[in-house]
């Protein structure tokens, strides 16, 4: 692997020095000699004072990612050991536990690696390459995992552009293939996994805290509105916590066997719940039509979704999204409402639910709100990491 020098603007030390792992284009005072995604690259100030090491991997978030800032570090196979081996210690309260086989062992950034993001689904371990720049270090990553707890197969997703089409494979690595669905649990939810079967496996880790607090405190003897359901994780969770009845509503055809797949693994009659394929926005509609009216209504949209008819961005719409839902709940209903586009943070979320409640004519009590849980590690010198902000609020009349 070659070793670059490359200089950083002064505007962009001090952010450096104070943590920022992000290596943003803006930073580096000449892109020119950066050449090969997998670069390693000396970062060196105006006067050629050593501040950090990192790589040369682009990604829509910037140029790479600092790995270290320890000058005698090199960047080998003992550096990817041991940062792996740190996160998988992190986690071992994950590991131990009973009622949870499926979380994140390693996450970018937080864990020392950007652009590098390492899952774990009861003895299967999934790594996300999310630049070519990462998937060079590739040997070394598989080969710290392979000696990992409770190792059983690897498997891999590529979320960065390759230049010409291939078939995609299985995404097997290495190891024991696994048989899939693959049942997972957590905090006592069964789920089955798909890792065979392109980038989205089943269901989202980062939402484990929510689910829980969904099923044990939102769903007793509760009518619930499950929107942009995927896999109906969340309908999951409000069935097994006692709601009277659920509807998932999500536009994607795979949505109507994957929801009644998660439902029949956690011994849920399906037939009793409400599963519809159709676009969410045409749902509101119907349900207003219909005069239907929720306890509950989770909004888990994409940061940007585009439909036939409509086009979504969380940042310009989330508002408009929230008079909907506003809409059809229950007085003293409660709204999940739950976003992971990470151009804006919790205080601007905020800011959405008080302006939809305010058009709407309603006032509203925030109940608890929920950021990424724990095994999706954040560092504190780079918030625009910690992306998930969940808000549960509750519909008061007048
Ligand atoms: N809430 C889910 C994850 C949502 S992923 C969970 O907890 O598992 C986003 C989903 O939104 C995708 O399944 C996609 O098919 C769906 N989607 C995007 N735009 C939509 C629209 N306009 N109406 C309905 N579903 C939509």
């Amino acid at each position: 692997m070659k070793e670059l020098t490359v200089q950083i603007k002064d505007s962009h030390i001090k952010k450096i020095k104070a943590g920022s792992p992000l290596l943003e284009k803006d930073a580096i005072q000449n892109t020119k000699p950066l050449t090969e995604e997998g670069m390693v690259l000396k970062l060196v100030d105006s006067q050629g004072t050593f501040i950090g090491r990192g790589y040369y991997g682009r990604q829509n978030k910037g140029y790479g990612w600092v790995l270290s800032r320890n000058e005698r570090e090199a960047i080998d196979p003992l550096f990817f050991l041991g940062r792996i081996h740190k996160a998988i210690e992190n986690r071992a309260v994950f590991f131990e536990s009973n009622d949870t086989t499926a979380f994140r062992v390693f996450n970018g950034e937080g864990d020392g690696i950007g652009g590098l993001t390492i899952d774990y689904y009861d003895g299967f371990y999934v790594m996300t390459w999310y630049s070519e720049g990462i998937y060079r270090f590739r040997n070394w990553v598989i080969e710290a995992l392979e000696t990992a707890p409770q190792f059983r197969g690897l498997y891999e997703k590529k979320r960065f552009d390759k230049k010409g089409t291939y078939m995609e494979d299985d995404d097997y690595v290495s190891g024991e293939r696994g048989e899939f669905p693959l049942l997972v649990k957590e905090n006592g939810l069964h789920f089955a996994i798909y890792l065979n079967d392109g980038p989205m496996v089943g269901v989202f880790l980062d939402q484990k805290e929510v689910r829980k607090k969904i099923r044990d405190n939102y769903s007793e003897g509760k009518i619930v509105l499950n929107t942009f359901s995927y896999t109906g994780a969340f309908s999951v969770a409000a069935a097994l916590g006692g709601a009277t009845k659920t509807t998932s509503v999500d536009l994607a055809n795979r949505s109507l066997p994957k929801t009644i797949e998660q439902f029949s693994v956690n011994g849920i009659d399906y037939d009793a719940q409400d599963i519809k394929v159709m676009d969410v926005f045409q749902y509101f509609k119907y349900a207003k039509r219909k005069e239907l009216s929720f306890d509950v209504v989770i909004l888990d949209p994409p940061s940007f979704a585009r439909s036939k008819k409509h086009t979504f961005s969380a940042q310009k719409d989330y508002t408009s999204l929230l008079q909907e839902a506003i809409q059809i709940t229950e007085d003293d209903g409660v709204i999940v409402a739950s976003t992971n586009c990470s151009t804006f943070g919790m205080k601007k979320f905020k800011g959405f639910i008080d302006q939809a409640f305010k058009k709407e004519g309603f006032s509203y009590k925030i109940e608890e709100t929920f950021s990424l849980p724990d095994d999706f590690r954040t560092i504190k010198a780079f918030p625009e990491g910690n992306y998930l902000k969940v808000v549960i609020v509750k519909k008061v009349k007048g």
